[in-house]
């Protein structure tokens, strides 16, 4: 909480008056130990009893007290996987496997074994597992093949002052399951003090405060607005490094590009310093974490640096509240992160950078006194943080698109959406737009009940776009090539574009390029991998992502079994692959846009104008059909089409009438 003075308020005992006494702190300890001290340990059998007399209750603790790691082990040592397991929610799945890693470990068992954890496309639980660990949008889907959630005698939503979309959603329907199962419990958790909405939505439910145990932080503004967040933040970093007491530093920034062009100017300045001065220069280690990197290097935010050396985290809001790194003393906040929302100018949802709400603010400022007092330095005026920024961020069901929700909910056989219960409950036009576009793609018959298609669509774990994709290679008979597509599209770019190497990377690229489609591209890159025995030498001499394809060939095998289980054969299409991009036309077509002059495209539908990304195949072959459809639209410097594919005019009015005529 930040009082007046621009100071968070201090609270509970000064155990550390030193900085060096801490840092020694979490290796001396062991883990037992250091499950001790941490401020939920304190009131572990207050929090059993009220867990014991009430079926749903609200947990409020500060990040880092305790409540993800912990809550759900004393449940275990009570006993409550005695008739079920325990389930415990996450928004991110970062954090969903980062936690279960942690908790495997201090319960002295294998990740998969007694505790494991499930996020999309990613099973790492077994027959012993006992304590698990999801993604919310995991458990969502749980809901399809069971209302009850039998498996489950208590689940624990956490982080739910996310307000993530799937979050939203399943307080609606566990609300339900609370309802029709006397032996459920469920636990809310939340870092912020919100608890009292969620306590009045399940009727007035009791809130149980953890006592908070934080260190005072002094809180720096900037005098004047700050032109460029991102030299500001490498400055001020270099600053703390060269004069500051010992300490590490955590950086917010907004996303992986920009924390990779971060990471590399600072280890730049790093090595300028180093050159320039006789002087001895401490070390820097220098770690982003964001989302999509891979999980090894995730993992390296929690080792401690070597002795004299200084860690320095760059993050996105990812280490806001969802993860705890012990042992940050300063934080530096660009008050910017991003968020989805819709983009009606795009018809569809964009990330998009945006000034960061006050409760993210001090969120943010909190990680700087988790282990003695610390310093946070916001980027920005103390005017802004009082007059500009939102007391809160607004929750994600009010901003973006709901196909999926909808396709789900219609699946619950939850006829009228409108009276669905939701805390917050979505603009009505929100709704009647994801219907529109689900409609669009055929799910969703004229009175907006769903259609066969519909009810296949939901049976994959993937947007509504994408799995119509998947069955219309079905029906157009060409599902293995578009199985690898959807595979593809679904694990983040394969590409591999080393710095200092990025014309050797590109031309790598380019030998695998489908001129007239990126959606091709892939799949020949797939097909060659597989044609070279999946080989991971293969994918490095050809700058891909070994680690990308694997996971896209895991994605591949899940959505294989899904497609067996519909009884659903595959098809092969052969060498000829122009009914593969009639088929993506015809998941894609409400995507398509238009030449109009050099290079220039428009969206057919609302004459945004929309271009070639550079990476595209069609970009780099300097190749532009009169009509393509794409992917998806990306907003950075301008609006681009993202994994575009040509298409004949004739296909759109054939598979768009609705919006297409020859
Ligand atoms: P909360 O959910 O209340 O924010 P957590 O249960 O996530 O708190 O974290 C409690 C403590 O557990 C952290 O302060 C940290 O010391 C420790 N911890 C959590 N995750 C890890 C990890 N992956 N590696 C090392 N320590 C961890
Ligand atoms: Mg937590």
């Amino acid at each position: 909480v930040v009082g007046e003075d621009g100071e968070v308020d201090f609270k509970g005992n000064a155990r550390f008056s030193q900085h060096l006494a801490v840092s020694d702190f979490t290796k001396s300890k062991t883990i037992s130990q250091q499950r001790q001290n941490l401020p939920i340990f304190s009131v572990r059998d207050e929090l059993l009893q009220v867990v014991r007399e009430n079926q749903v209750v609200v947990i409020i603790g500060e990040t880092g007290s305790g409540k993800t790691t912990q809550l759900t082990q004393y449940l275990y040592e009570y006993g409550y996987t005695v008739n079920g397991i325990i389930g415990c929610t996450q928004p991110r799945r970062v954090a969903a496997m980062s936690v279960a890693k942690r908790v495997s470990e201090e319960m002295e068992t294998e990740l998969g074994d007694k505790v494991g954890y499930a996020i999309r496309f990613e099973d790492a639980t077994g027959p012993s597992t006992v304590i698990k660990y999801m993604t919310d949008g995991v458990l969502l889907r749980e809901t399809l093949k069971d209302p009850d959630l039998e498996k489950y005698s208590i689940i624990l939503m956490d982080e739910a002052h996310e307000r993530s979309l799937d979050t939203d959603v399943l307080f609606g329907i566990l609300k339900k399951v609370v309802a029709r199962r006397r032996d459920f419990k469920l636990i809310v958790t939340s870092a912020t003090l919100n608890g009292e909405k969620f306590s009045n939505f399940f009727g007035g439910i009791p809130i149980f405060h953890i006592p908070g145990r934080t260190f005072r932080v002094q809180i720096c503004y900037s005098k004047t607005p700050c032109e460029d967040y991102v030299e500001a933040a490498i400055k001020q970093a270099m600053t703390i490094h060269i004069t500051g007491a010992p300490g590490d530093i955590l950086i917010f920034l907004t996303g992986q590009d920009e924390i990779e062009a971060t990471c590399y100017a600072l280890s730049e300045r790093m090595e300028q310093l180093i050159s320039s001065t006789k002087q001895p220069v401490p070390k820097l280690l220098i770690l982003p974490i964001y989302s999509q990197l891979p999980a090894d290097l995730q993992a390296k935010i929690f080792q401690k640096a070597e002795d004299g050396a200084r860690k320095c985290i760059v993050a996105t809001n990812i280490a806001e509240t969802s993860l705890t790194i012990d042992g940050i003393f300063y934080v530096i906040d660009t008050g910017y992160g991003k968020m989805k929302v819709y983009n009606p100018r795009m018809g569809m949802d964009a990330l998009q950078v945006f000034p960061i709400s006050r409760a993210s603010a001090d969120q943010r400022a909190g990680r700087a006194g988790r282990t003695g007092p610390g310093t946070c330095y916001r980027l920005y005026t103390k005017n802004a943080y009082e007059n500009e920024m939102l007391q809160s961020p607004v929750p994600e069901i009010q901003r973006t698109n709901l196909g999926n929700v909808v396709l789900l909910l219609k699946s619950l056989k939850i006829q009228n959406l409108l009276d669905f219960d939701f805390m917050d409950p979505p603009p009505q036009d929100n709704i009647l737009n994801s219907m529109y576009q689900l409609w669009l793609l055929g799910a969703l018959n004229d009175v907006g009940d769903l259609m066969d298609l519909g009810r296949k669509m939901v049976k994959f774990p993937l947007d509504p776009a994408l799995a119509k994709l998947l069955l219309m290679g079905e029906q157009l008979e060409c599902l293995n090539e578009v199985l690898t597509i959807v595979s593809m599209l679904s694990v983040p770019s394969v590409f591999f574009r080393p710095k200092d190497r990025e014309a050797e990377s590109d031309a790598a690229r380019e030998k695998f390029f489908v001129p007239e489609s990126d959606h091709l591209t892939l799949l020949n890159v797939y097909q060659q991998w597989k044609a070279n025995e999946y080989r991971g030498d293969w994918c490095t001499d050809h700058f891909l992502q070994v680690k990308g394809l694997y996971k896209a060939r895991e994605v591949r095998s899940q959505l294989l079994d899904i497609l067996k289980t519909l009884k659903i054969p595959l098809t092969y299409c052969g060498p000829d692959w122009d009914v593969v991009r009639k088929t993506i036309c015809s998941a894609y077509f409400h995507n398509a846009a238009m030449l109009k002059g050099i290079g220039e495209y428009v969206n057919c539908r609302n004459r945004m104008p929309c271009n070639l990304h550079p990476t595209s195949a069609l970009y780099g072959l300097g190749y532009t059909p009169d009509y393509v459809v794409y992917h998806e639209a990306i907003l950075t410097t301008k609006e681009y089409m993202q994994c575009v594919t040509a298409v004949e005019p004739h296909w759109l009015a054939e598979l768009g009438p609705m919006f297409f005529s020859v």
